[in-house]
């Protein structure tokens, strides 16, 4: 079974994928693809529905809450080598030790987006 945390970070995936569905939707709106992206759009609503309810109810609402209203912020943000790569600030060491234990869904001390650990370097 997967953790809050990773299903958020999966959460977050789907939410862009489905905003960049509707965006083209509107572009191709009056062709023939229509159809088929609606299909798209509902399985992935779908999906997003089944990712929702693995959520914790507090941490999915503090998700919605930190994405606002059209998904314009980042609400799960990888840290890299200590840092937050949502406000850039170190996270505390017991943070970190956290987010290394990658079963829990840990919040940014500082800008309070989700957290988790990420090997990969900044570069
Ligand atoms: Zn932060």
């Amino acid at each position: 079974m997967k953790t809050d945390i990773l299903n958020l970070v999966e959460l977050q995936k789907l939410d862009r994928e489905i905003s960049s569905v509707l965006k083209n939707a509107f572009e191709v709106e009056k062709k023939s693809k229509e159809k088929t992206l609606l299909r798209k759009l509902n399985g992935m609503r779908k999906t997003r529905l089944d990712l929702v309810q693995t959520l914790d109810t507090l941490i999915a609402k503090r998700y919605e809450k930190l994405r606002g209203h059209k998904g314009e912020s980042t609400a799960v943000v990888p840290v890299i080598k200590g840092i937050c790569q949502g406000c850039f600030i170190g996270v505390s060491t017991a943070t970190y030790a956290e987010i290394q234990r990658k079963d829990v869904a840990a919040t940014c001390d500082h800008c309070g987006r989700f957290i988790y650990y990420s090997e990969f370097s900044a570069s």
